[in-house]
């Protein structure tokens, strides 16, 4: 596919923009009119410059307010056109966007738009160039594209096509079934944008709220779908217009655009593969990246450390129950294990863990996540613009492939053909060999807490890496997002949205501050953003685990007693239940499908991660969001009254 993007979907000026776009390897844009007017130089300056990145000029837009006017304004309007033909010209500009019109001049009568149309498209050809005609979702007379097309039908001129944008029809919940019918040759031009479900004027949700595919919530995948089955073959390109993107350094959007067209490109050749209705032009390939990876479970989670305080994290995990079982075979590297939880704290100099400890403190710097393939997990990563991380690896280690994720944390794919031991016997050395490990371990010594395994992983990003993760989570490792839910912090909203693989065996949420007073966004700032927020384990009993927990000297945030005295008002719950959770201090959600249980430890430092201890029973799918504000107050009146 030719692969496109219309300019006002970056930040900075014209010229930076161009040279994000070229450097995420777009083949073309689409130009935005202001950014034109703005631009210190001339059509023809700007054509130069975009043809030395290797960037087409594939489209000149908008073109406003034309078709269905009176006689006078359609002369004014005709004049206007031979204007911004001159440009086009000039830059190599070879179509023009003409959107529906939204003035109230607009006349009701499509045939007179058709005749304006053709006499519009009549001044293009005779410069060789062309006219592509949008309905806009607010458009006065034409709103939808099965209007819009019936323009152009009756158009009748060769140099008159069709532009298709998703958000205008899905945003319209328009189905878009209809555009496999229309003679592909006839479709000039295809505008993707996703966008999250909103309820807001289409116009304010259009302007501000646009986003990549793969970041909202629309069916963006059959829309594509449906166009490729009309037989199109032109460019495929990204209008977004989003207030976050336009503040955001542009080198980063413009690789999320490429990956969203990529993830977008495959996802479609999957749908088409499952349900060839109608041949699509052989013209058109689509990307085709190895498959998303078989992920099962996250087996380790790696701190950045120095030597003080690497021996501090390894007193605090022995209050958790954990044991150290082993020394890493050449770096300075411990090991700490529980059931299937694995924590490394790494102290090694001149090692990655070491960089990201001298730029943020004590930190989490990697996760391993288990997979069935790890090279073709990496190599779908790097198919998707994620960059690969290579470690030099010693004599008897194994090498774990590994990804850099969105913020700088390093993602390592372990081979679950390696079983629960595997990787640590290769690289470490064990101190204590003949323990139990997993669920099944007996009582007793090696047991720790009953913490069996790690049940998801929070993150805290700053406001623009939110959509950036969204993406990297689903286009990278197959997760898919849950609902988007606004959390009350005392200084300032949360925002939070859980990704997990479909048995959930790998569960990452999303948290992002809206305020810079919240505590997230303190942390956010030591941190530089994509920190781990906190680390959620699971275990089977928690007021058990809670009580060993307490008697080793683990402190958990307290919760007020009026959370208590609220909870069975809100939810049928047995009093001796309640009872016990005021008593430990646990939180508790219900869902349909089943309970949480739930309880936060204070950080580890400062205010920094922390651990949450949770017991999910039945289905219950969720992460207790409800319960987050009654975490949040309490960590911000610990804050205010320091009770220690
Ligand atoms: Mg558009
Ligand atoms: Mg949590």
């Amino acid at each position: 596919m030719h692969r496109s993007i219309a300019t006002v979907s970056l930040s900075g000026t014209l010229r930076q923009k161009l040279e994000a776009i070229a450097a995420a390897g777009f083949d073309g844009i689409e130009l935005f009119e202001a950014d034109f007017i703005n631009f210190n130089g001339t059509a023809a300056d700007l054509g130069r410059i975009a043809a030395d990145l290797g960037l087409s000029i594939d489209l000149y837009q908008p073109f406003r307010d034309f078709e269905a006017m009176p006689e006078p304004q359609f002369r004014r309007s005709l004049d206007r056109a031979e204007r911004k033909f001159d440009l086009m010209q000039a830059m190599g500009a070879p179509l023009v966007l003409c959107c529906s019109n939204t003035s109230p001049a607009t006349i009701d009568d499509p045939a007179l738009a058709a005749a304006q149309l053709h006499e519009l498209a009549e001044r293009a050809s005779r410069r060789g160039l062309r006219v592509g005609f949008e309905a806009l979702a607010w458009g006065r007379k034409t709103s939808l594209y099965g209007q819009a097309w019936d323009i152009v039908r009756r158009a009748d001129h060769p140099g008159l096509g069709l532009i298709l944008d998703s958000f205008h029809t899905l945003s319209l919940k328009d189905d878009p079934a209809g555009i496999a019918d229309i003679p592909g040759d006839k479709i000039f031009f295809l505008q993707m944008a996703d966008a999250p479900l909103l309820e807001m004027s289409v116009l304010q949700w259009a302007r501000h709220h646009r986003s990549f595919p793969g970041q909202g919530e629309l069916d963006v995948i059959d829309f594509f779908v449906q166009t490729l089955r009309a037989g199109y073959t032109g460019p495929l390109s990204l209008e977004i217009f989003n207030d976050v993107f336009r503040e955001t350094p542009n080198r980063r959007i413009a690789v999320d655009a490429m990956r969203s067209l990529l993830y977008l490109e495959s996802e479609a050749r999957t749908r088409l593969a499952a349900a060839p209705k109608r041949q699509v032009a052989r013209a058109i390939e689509l990307f085709s990246p190895p498959p998303v990876p078989k992920l099962e479970g996250i087996t380790f989670i790696e701190f950045a450390a120095d030597e003080k305080s690497a021996a501090t994290l390894g007193t605090l995990f022995g209050q958790f129950g954990f044991r150290r079982v082993g020394r890493h075979r050449s770096k300075a590297v411990s090991l700490y294990r529980q059931g299937d939880v694995h924590l490394i704290v790494n102290a090694q100099p001149d090692s990655f863990a070491r960089e990201r400890f001298d730029a943020h403190g004590t930190s989490v710097c990697a996760l391993g996540i288990r997979a069935a393939d790890p090279q073709t997990a990496v190599e779908r990563a790097v198919a998707m613009r994620s960059q690969r991380y290579d470690s030099p690896v010693g004599p008897q280690e194994v090498a774990v492939p590994a990804i850099v994720a969105p913020g700088g944390n390093l993602l390592h794919f372990v081979p679950s053909s390696l079983g629960p031991n595997g990787l640590y016997e290769a690289d470490f050395i064990l101190e204590d060999d003949g323990e139990p490990a997993g669920a099944g371990a007996g009582a007793g010594a090696g047991q720790g807490a009953g913490l069996l395994a790690i049940d998801h992983v929070a993150l805290g990003l700053a406001v623009d890496q939110l959509d950036t993760w969204v993406l990297f989570s689903r286009a990278v490792l197959g997760l898919a997002p849950g609902e988007s839910l606004e959390l009350a912090d005392p200084f300032g909203l949360i925002r939070s949205r859980g990704v997990a693989n479909a048995d959930r065996s790998v569960r990452l949420v999303l948290n992002v501050s809206m305020s810079q007073r919240t505590r997230t966004a303190r942390m956010l700032n030591v941190t530089g953003g994509g920190a781990v927020h906190h680390i959620a384990l699971r275990c089977d009993d928690i007021f058990e685990t809670v009580a060993r927990l307490r008697a080793d000297g683990v402190r958990f945030v307290p919760i007020s007693p009026n959370y208590h005295d609220d909870l069975p008002t809100r939810l049928d719950i047995e009093p001796a239940l309640v009872e016990r959770m005021r008593a430990a201090g646990v939180l508790f959600d219900r869902s349909a499908a089943g309970d949480y249980l739930h309880i936060y430890t204070e950080s580890l430092e400062g205010e920094g991660t922390f651990f949450e201890i949770v017991q999910r029973i039945g289905g219950y799918d969720g992460y207790g969001s409800s319960n987050a504000p009654a975490r949040m107050a309490a960590q911000a009146q610990e804050q205010a009254q320091p009770q220690h």
